[in-house]
């Protein structure tokens, strides 16, 4: 008798299904797939929904009646879970207001200006022959200001640049007889101190400055010695790249460029241990990983940052697991450097500085997972939804699945390495000529990628940052063409939305989308596609080397990759690249020749269970689930997918 039976893949992010019928001598035939995103947390009870809805649309998108449904296979999924965390390692401290190094949108006029800062006020009662920099409060008029600053040019006072409290730059700039540098739009201007020598610098359209940010552009305004011109470097460096600034000199002032102490790592392997300071960067911290893993706990160094920082991974996971905090354990760690924008303490102008900070994402193993509740409820809500003869198993480990599932990508042969990118975790797995398979379970895949865009661009919108990761940019120079960003127009018959007009636009399937920062084109590609990098390509050599014989990635021949970050459009060519010099064949999987780099674990579920029947058809005797928990070793030569030619 034929039986129906659905392979259901719980993974963080998504829940996918495969249907099949199988022959009583285990042929198997496919007839259906689909996905949904996963309700609630990997291997809880919440899962239900998700897998409810995943099974009934697979078989409905097959034609098969729930009434038929035989059997449900769930994937034992791996007890590891992932966390993220993330860490600023330097701080920028301004004390004693001297540096306004915010960008307004519309700084007026344009050049450098050096003077003693006056209050608007007192600007009538100035000496002739004195240079003043003039601090506009709000409230005064743009026509009051111009002719002000108009009238004291007359009387020999040389206005040499503004800062204003409103946004009217430009405006007052445009009513002067004189172009003088003028910055706007600094919130607190309170808090600029009177009588203190400044300068003011505006650039051109699409330019940068020059003087304030530089060093010894500094030095020369404000007559430094090289102690001093040492003290106010991080001043000059957190200028960088603004089209405008105004640096006060205070006696007492100082620009602090510190590095926070974060605290330290201690990396405790199965042979040995390793304490690694977490301000010394991802590199140093990941030889260490590598030198003592594999790991079998992380611990953090109390009462520091990074102590914080491990135990909310920890007590996150001992939450979302309902495993006591003793239980777990951090058996990965991807350290990953990153610059944020950070608002600068003490400044008086929201001034943003960019501060280097290291982004974890942490493995955790647990004691065991809750698939067997799981499992008893998927039965429950599918029985009550008319699956009246449905049997739910759990079985297969997630990997091995995995693998058989890949192996029925066309052209793929063993030995095999698959690599499953997805939310959470990187996995690989190899399966050898003999059918014996491997597996790893790495920190850090697509949300980590996702966290850094949404962190380095300063967005604090996760939606965002995941539509950026996904899809090619653009910008939108006329009403009718798009400039892509590999330097092509794209033309239209149509205008385009208006909102898009002269913005940088994410070009997805379902039009395009402005993205609301003031970050160029090639910026924001850059950050994402050096997120992609520092998180896949770096997971993907590692994950290899774990596996490889002896290390050695050129005794790889194939590698398949999987999972929802396989569908990215530049990532599997980032991994192809990285991996093409070890002479491995790495491309992205097409499950059962149609599905993609989607449902291999779904699909593998159902071929091990096929290869069990087929052992049954062999041995005449009926333990139909003999293979649940143990390694799955096929059959030599047996192809999943498609058994029955081998009986
Ligand atoms: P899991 O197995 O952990 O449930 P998935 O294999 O579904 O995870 O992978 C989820 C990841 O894949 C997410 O980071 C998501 O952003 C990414 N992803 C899903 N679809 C696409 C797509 N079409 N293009 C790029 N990335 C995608
Ligand atoms: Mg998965």
């Amino acid at each position: 008798m034929n039986r129906t039976v659905v392979g259901v893949d719980i993974g963080n992010s998504t829940t996918e299904a495969s249907v099949a019928t199988i022959g009583p001598s285990g042929s198997v035939g496919y007839v259906g797939a689909a996905l949904t995103q996963t309700t609630g947390i990997k291997g809880t009870v919440k899962n239900v929904d998700g897998v409810a809805k995943c099974v009934a649309w697979a078989l409905e998108g097959a034609g098969i009646a729930l009434a038929d449904l035989d059997v449900v296979l769930l994937n034992e999924a791996t007890p590891v879970i992932s966390g993220m965390a993330m860490e600023t390692i330097t701080e920028t401290i301004i004390t004693e207001s001297t540096m306004i190094g915010h960008d307004p949108r519309t700084p007026g006029g344009r050049g450098l200006g050096v003077g003693t800062i006056i209050a608007f006020e007192s600007l009538a009662d100035a000496e002739p022959g004195v240079a003043v920099i003039v601090l506009v409060p709000n409230g005064v008029d743009f026509e009051v200001v111009a002719a002000a600053f108009n009238a004291a040019g007359e009387r020999g006072v040389e206005v040499s640049g503004a800062v204003l409290c409103n946004d009217d730059a430009v405006l007052v700039a445009n009513r002067l007889r004189t172009t003088i540098p003028i910055v706007d739009e600094v919130s607190r201007i309170d808090a600029v101190p009177l009588g203190m020598l400044a300068a003011v610098e505006v650039a051109g359209p699409g330019q940068s400055i020059r003087t304030l940010s530089n060093a010894y552009g500094l030095a020369t305004i404000f007559d430094l010695d090289p102690e001093q011109t040492k003290v106010v470097s991080p001043v000059a460096r957190a200028l960088t790249g603004n089209r405008s600034a105004v640096v006060v000199r205070t006696p007492s002032g100082d620009v602090a460029d510190r590095t926070v102490p974060a605290g330290s790592l201690e990396l405790i392997g199965m042979n040995r241990r390793a304490a690694v300071d977490v301000s010394r960067g991802a590199a140093e911290i990941m030889a260490a990983v590598q030198r003592v893993s594999p790991l079998s706990d992380v611990l953090g160094e109390s009462g520091t940052n990074t102590g914080g920082m491990i135990s909310n991974v920890r007590q996150s996971m001992a939450d979302l697991s309902n495993h006591a905090l003793a239980d777990v354990r951090i058996q990965d760690l991807l350290a990953v450097d990153t610059v944020v924008p950070q608002e600068v303490r003490g400044g008086v102008a929201g001034e943003v500085a960019l501060e280097n900070a290291v982004a974890l994402a942490a493995m955790v193993r647990t004691k065991e997972t809750g698939m067997r509740a799981v499992a008893a409820a998927v039965a429950e809500r599918l029985r009550d939804a008319g699956a009246h003869r449905v049997e739910v198993i759990v079985g297969g480990v997630e990997a091995e699945m995995a693998v058989l599932g890949a192996l029925t990508t066309p052209g793929t042969d063993k030995p095999l390495v698959v690599l499953d990118l997805g939310g959470g975790s990187t996995d690989a797995a190899v399966i050898q000529t003999n059918g014996q398979i491997e597996a790893t379970h790495l920190a850090g895949a697509g949300d980590l990628v996702s966290k850094l865009i949404d962190a380095e661009l300063g967005l604090d919108n996760l939606e965002l940052a995941e539509e950026i990761k996904r899809c090619p940019l653009g910008k939108a120079e006329s009403f009718f063409h798009v400039r892509l960003e590999n330097g092509t127009a794209q033309f239209f018959d149509t205008a385009l939305p208006a909102t898009a007009f002269a913005r940088v636009v994410t070009l997805s399937e379902h039009g395009m989308n402005p993205i609301p920062t003031r970050h160029s084109l090639d910026r924001i590609r850059t950050v994402r596609r050096t997120a992609k990098e520092r998180v896949f390509v770096v997971n993907a050599l590692r994950a290899l080397r774990s596996i490889a014989p002896a290390g050695d990635l050129r005794q790889i021949g194939f590698v398949v990759l999987l999972g929802g970050c396989a569908l990215d459009f530049e990532i599997p060519d980032q991994i192809a690249d990285a991996v093409a010099p070890y002479g491995i064949v790495c491309g992205t999987g097409n499950v059962r020749g149609t599905e993609g780099p989607r449902n291999a674990v779904a699909s593998g579920l159902v071929a091990s269970y096929a290869m069990s029947i087929q052992g049954d058809a062999m041995s005449t005797q009926g333990d139909a689930m003999s293979i649940q928990g143990d390694k799955v070793a096929p059959p030599d030569g047996a192809v999943p997918g498609g058994v029955g030619a081998h009986v």
